[in-house]
């Protein structure tokens, strides 16, 4: 789902405005694990639009000696979250100096920013709202969020600005059905790894039955599954396979699909076969898995062609902790797609692959994580100066997206920044998960 930030300085009526549109769901928004006081949270559907809204607010009753530190921090954590951004300013008192450094954030926000020029009710506040444009953020909306003013246009606003959704994910969102949101994964590997076996072993030959053509005439399609209760959808990876017989740029091809189907899946199952495990092509695959910002899990199929299972099972492991540290601790499952032994296994892997993506940690966790970690090891000094990291939150999940902010953070050396993620993973449990990190300087 995408997001929509609101952002703007103490009593603009920021607060309001997410009241405005989250509406009776307010009362439960402080309810979602990981949000703090500090940064409210709740999901919106406005005349046909679905996005998820994040408000800055809550920090206007913190500590007034630090507030303008951690709400500039705060605002910038919801940019970075954020797909679009609204901009409120208070119309009746126009711009205010203290609007500025909000209106720089803003500026530099790259994604479209929506410009609200609040508290105009009845064409009250205009002046305010002609001196918005000076701020350079394009046409400010004559709005009231207490009365409901300017919703139409900020409605309009929102459709240009907010990312298309394709046609496939109307359905998606759909977390009433039974069996809730479907899960998209995809099974990816070598030709022969033993992918389309697999998948009509999980899909029981009656059910690939239904489409099998589609796979050919379509860049991508997706098979319904359902696994205890759950709902999967599956990239077809066959319809791969059998394009790739007919077309004899195979390597082009494999890379080409290969992309699709990471880009398509939220959960990417790497499937290796065990007799020949490990080539290049597996290790850009699961490069692509962590640049596109999957989930993974490992897959090593063909387990009954192996002999010393036991012995291959540590190496590979082994394997994966030295070749894949950008994935630390992914789940590695031995399965026969033939047999269908290890398949429930490898679901249980993919399910809990995809809660670790979706992970949120509350921003007093991760500060207590941060103070622990930086006492017990210091980040090092720069030409005399000390590095200082004072604050974290997580912005983002799916995967886990966190940012640091204080001084000097770009002159960190990536030996820090390593170990930090390394804290991370392990203090919150969130093994096998791309990990994303962002430095702002706060001064
Ligand atoms: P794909 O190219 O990845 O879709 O691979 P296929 O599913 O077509 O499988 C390639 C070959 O490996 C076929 O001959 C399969 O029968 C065989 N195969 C697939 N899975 C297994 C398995 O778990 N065990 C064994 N022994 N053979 C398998």
């Amino acid at each position: 789902m995408p997001t929509v930030a609101i952002v703007g300085r103490p009593n603009v009526g920021k607060s309001t405005l997410f009241n405005r549109l989250v509406g009776k769901k307010l009362a439960l928004v402080d309810d979602r694990p990981g949000v703090t006081r500090d940064r409210r949270e709740g999901d919106v559907t406005f005349g046909g639009l679905q996005f998820r809204v994040i408000d800055t607010a809550g920090l206007e009753e913190a500590d007034a000696a630090t507030l303008t530190g951690r709400m500039r921090m705060q605002t910038e954590a919801a940019i970075l979250a954020a797909d679009v951004v609204l901009f409120v300013i208070d119309a009746r008192a126009g711009v205010l100096p203290a609007d500025q450094p909000f209106a720089e954030l803003v500026r530099r926000a790259g994604c479209p920013v929506i410009l609200i020029a609040n508290k105009a009710e009845g064409g009250a506040g205009l002046a305010g709202a002609y001196e918005a444009f000076t701020l350079g953020l394009g046409d400010p909306i004559p709005f009231s969020a207490e009365h409901g003013e300017g919703l139409g246009e900020l409605h309009e606003a929102l459709k240009g600005a907010l990312p298309q959704r394709d046609e496939d994910e109307d359905e998606e969102d759909d977390a009433d059905a039974p069996g809730g949101r479907s899960l998209k994964v995809a099974i990816v590997g070598r030709p022969n790894a033993g992918k389309s076996t697999l998948i009509n072993r999980m899909l029981g030959e009656d059910r690939l039955l239904v489409g099998p053509e589609a796979g050919i005439t379509r860049d991508s399609i997706s098979l319904d599954w359902e696994w205890r209760g759950r709902r999967i959808k599956l990239h077809d990876t066959a319809g791969m396979r059998r394009r790739a017989r007919i077309d004899d740029k195979l390597e082009k091809l494999a890379v080409s699909d290969g992309l699709r189907a990471v880009r398509f899946a939220e959960v990417v199952v790497v499937l290796l076969d065990a007799t020949i495990p490990f080539e290049k092509q597996d290790l850009t695959i699961v490069d692509l898995v962590e640049s596109e910002g999957r989930a993974l899990v490992i897959g090593l199929n063909k387990w009954d062609l192996v002999a010393d299972q036991p012995g291959l099972l540590k190496q590979l492991r082994e394997d994966c902790t030295r070749l894949l540290p950008q994935v630390r601790g992914v789940a590695v499952v031995p399965l026969s797609g033939l047999a269908g032994d290890g398949v429930d296994k490898l679901m249980q892997a993919v399910v809990q692959a995809s809660e670790v993506w979706d992970r949120r940690i509350s921003t007093s966790r991760i500060n207590d994580w941060l103070n622990e970690a930086t006492s017990r090891n210091p980040p090092p000094a720069v030409s005399g100066r000390r590095i200082k990291i004072r604050y974290a939150t997580q912005v983002k999940s799916r995967p886990p997206h966190f940012a640091l902010f204080g001084n000097q953070l770009n002159a960190l050396p990536k030996s820090y920044t390593r170990y930090l993620v390394n804290g991370l993973r392990e203090a919150f449990d969130l093994p096998g998960t791309p990990i994303r990190l962002s430095l702002r300087t706060s001064q």
